[in-house]
């Protein structure tokens, strides 16, 4: 499908500028670690800030929507696909370059950069601050948005600034003090990309970071399923609860629809047992809210993020 021709007037404009880069109905599913997901589409790797502003103008010109992927893993794209284009920041140093300074410890980080690669890079060089992150896939990009978190840490405690681009293509740096980070949740104008994170870590001995880095590996290696596809935690934990408690409380755990499954291993997990639909992880994540709601009063919040077109 990748390099096949553009024939609609609107697609050419795009392979103008996009040339085989661009891809028409591309199978999301390709690009997120349920392996869900119907076509975009288009699709395109963008590799310079500039192509961000070209995709935007497109978009309103042509009247549609734009998507932004970051390592796709905390998604749940629809069965029916995209309409619009999907694009994802490419590894071009641009966006993925990474820069420690020493003296200060403090990181930038490009947005495209693998969140678990930085994890690693500050361990080695003796910054703590962010092993709680260690497993944690997908980009810093990504990681930001989600204001991704594990055992007691998230991002928002050790951000220090964000590189980003406005809906209006104007780059931008905002300090922390202008950031609005909730739990799982970071405050962004739709339109707005973010390009790259700065990071305040510290100075710790080796044998320290080491060992918080290897009890948040073994802890994740201990509580989380691994080897079939998922998209992480499916619900965000209601105050003072857990979201996989409340669902094996209600004799979800191990319940499947089609070819997904609430985990065996963390009820709070969905996993694809080989060719699941979104609709099946939808009815699978409906059913779990109706339970919950019925027996705890609890309104179960998804923390997965639905992409595309629903048919209800
Ligand atoms: C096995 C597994 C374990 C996981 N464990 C954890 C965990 O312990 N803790 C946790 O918090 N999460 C966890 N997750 C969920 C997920 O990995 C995180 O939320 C991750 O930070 C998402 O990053 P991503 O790059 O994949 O973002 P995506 O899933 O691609 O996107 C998430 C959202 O961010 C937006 N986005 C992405 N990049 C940008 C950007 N540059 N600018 C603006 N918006 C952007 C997207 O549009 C989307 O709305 C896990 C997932 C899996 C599969």
């Amino acid at each position: 499908m990748g390099s096949q021709r553009v024939t609609n007037p609107a697609g050419k404009e795009l392979q103008a500028l996009f040339g085989e880069r661009l891809k028409q109905q591309e199978p999301l599913a390709k690009h997120t670690s349920f392996r869900i997901g119907g076509p975009a589409d288009f699709w395109v790797q963008v590799e310079r800030p500039e192509e961000i502003a070209a995709v935007d103008n497109w978009a309103s010109y042509v009247g549609v929507r734009w998507w932004l992927l970051g390592g796709g893993t905390n998604v749940l794209v629809s069965d029916l696909g995209v309409r619009g284009i999907v694009f994802r920041l490419g590894r071009s140093f641009a966006f993925s370059e990474w820069r420690f300074n020493g003296t200060r410890a403090y990181v930038r980080a490009g947005a495209s950069l693998p969140l678990k690669k930085l994890v690693l890079q500050a361990v080695e060089q003796d910054f703590t601050g962010l092993e709680f992150a260690e497993g944690i896939p997908g980009t810093v990009g990504g990681g930001l948005l989600m204001n991704a978190g594990a055992f007691g840490g998230e991002l928002a405690d050790v951000v220090r600034a964000v590189e980003l681009i406005t809906p209006r293509g104007q780059h931008r740096r905002a300090s922390v003090d202008e950031l609005q980070f909730g739990y799982r949740h970071f405050s962004l104008p739709r339109g707005t990309v973010v390009t790259a994170v700065e990071f305040v870590l510290c100075r710790a001995p080796h044998e320290v970071v080491w060992e918080r880095y290897r009890r948040a590996k073994e802890k994740r290696e201990r509580t989380q399923p691994r080897g079939l596809p998922n998209a992480g935690s499916i619900f965000k934990n209601p105050p003072g609860d857990s979201a996989g408690r409340l669902i094996e409380a209600v004799g979800l755990k191990g319940y499947r629809i089609g070819q997904a499954m609430f985990s065996p291993k963390h009820a709070n997990f969905i996993v694809n047992l080989g060719g699941a639909r979104a609709q099946d992880v939808r009815q699978l994540m409906r059913e779990a809210q109706k339970r919950v709601l019925e027996r705890f009063g609890v309104d179960l919040e998804p923390e997965v993020r639905l992409i595309g077109e629903w048919s209800e």
